[in-house]
């Protein structure tokens, strides 16, 4: 059986993830049936952790790869509960919904957190960072999200990192929506670890997350207080060193899809990717001035990968009509995730290119003509 020319509906997915796929990665979830507790499938695994090193440019002397069954949240859960010693306190860094996620799992937790808040609209201040863990000297943890998803700033990892480092802390970055899309180095960019999900960077399907950081500090996490079971980083990367395999069962299919994904990212090649994901960002931006519309976050701050866009002021307006009217044209846009201000999203993930907005603006442009 063949199953090349299977004609599936094209998306464009405006939304952060997950983001459009390529035709070739849906269908490499199409495969025989197989145990995952075969050999032959933690083959697959193993040049799958060995690949995603790769991406960020991670020494794998020192870092290694960890995979987990679950939505990229879970990547946050684990990182968090298996990182902080006894004793210490985590500083979260927090400009946005994602940060405060975090936060949330520290309380969940009872782990001492610092939430260091600052406006959504602007990056953390590196002077409150510094002068915070001066004050704060058993903070063991920075944690800060690469690009707040929620309003689409880019923070300044490589700066926190480093002020981490100087304070004697390790750096734990969400790049949940940033790796794979906007150049990572973890050693320059001084992380200890880094995460994501394969449904957005890397243009594969949920279900499968992972976390890459560094093997001495997961060594050292062994003897660190354990509050899940499910959820352990060093319980997982133990399986997997000694077993090859993920402790429960792995999303087969998902697997399958991330490893024709990984090899379509190579064959595209980081700096044509992100080249790609900036002019597809570039053209959002472009359509929605045309349309009048403006913006929640000023230009410098930007990650190049979500527009927020401000609600008109227009009384007629109404987010769910425009949606839907694109929604049914095959175009899928977002709601915003400030909570002082309207906003949507419009997002530059996936395979979509300049062209898929070209298409685009003028079903937004209808669908608020519509409104009255
Ligand atoms: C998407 C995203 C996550 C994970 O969200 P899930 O819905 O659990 O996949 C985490 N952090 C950031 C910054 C994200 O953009």
């Amino acid at each position: 059986m063949t199953m090349n020319n299977i004609d599936i509906k094209r998306n464009v997915l405006l939304n952060p993830g997950p983001a459009t796929t390529t035709d070739t990665v849906k269908m490499a979830q199409v495969v025989p049936d197989i145990c995952p507790r075969e050999k032959e499938f933690a083959g697959l695994m193993k040049g799958l952790r060995d690949d995603l090193l790769k991406v960020v440019h991670a020494p794998a002397d020192q870092y290694t790869s960890v995979l987990f069954c679950g939505s990229g949240t879970i990547n946050i859960d684990i990182c968090i509960n298996s990182l902080v010693p006894e004793g210490k306190k985590i500083l979260v860094v927090n400009n946005g919904a994602y940060n405060t996620r975090a936060v949330e799992v520290c309380q969940m937790y009872h782990i001492p957190c610092i939430d260091l808040k600052s406006s959504v609209f602007e990056q953390p201040d590196l002077n409150q960072v510094e002068q915070t863990l001066k004050d704060n000297p058993d903070v063991a943890v920075v944690y800060c999200c690469h690009h707040e998803t929620g309003t689409g700033v880019l923070n300044p990892i490589r700066e926190i990192g480093a002020l981490a480092h100087k304070y004697g802390a390790i750096f734990i970055s969400d790049t949940t929506s940033s790796l794979g899309m906007i150049p990572l180095d973890v050693v320059k960019d001084n992380v200890d670890f880094c995460m994501a999900s394969a449904q957005k960077g890397l243009m594969a399907m949920s279900g499968l997350s992972f976390i890459i950081g560094r093997t001495d500090i997961i060594k050292a996490s062994k003897n660190y207080p354990t509050r899940s079971y499910y959820c352990n980083l060093y319980l997982q990367y133990e399986y997997f060193e000694k077993t090859g395999e993920m402790h429960f069962t792995p999303p087969v299919q998902t697997i399958y899809a991330t490893i024709q994904a990984l090899k379509e990212y190579f064959e595209e090649g980081e700096e044509a990717k992100f080249a790609r994901h900036r002019a597809v960002f570039k053209a959002i931006k472009e359509g929605v001035a045309s349309l009048g519309l403006k913006e929640a976050i000023r230009d410098d701050i930007q990650s190049g990968l979500v527009v927020s866009v401000l609600y008109p002021d227009n009384p007629k307006w109404d987010f769910v009509k425009v949606h839907d009217y694109c929604y049914e044209r095959g175009f899928t846009i977002y709601p915003g995730k400030i909570s002082t201000t309207n906003t949507f999203r419009l997002c530059a993930l996936g395979t979509i290119t300049p062209d898929d907005i070209k298409d685009f603006i003028p079903v937004l442009k209808e669908a608020i003509a519509r409104l009255g």
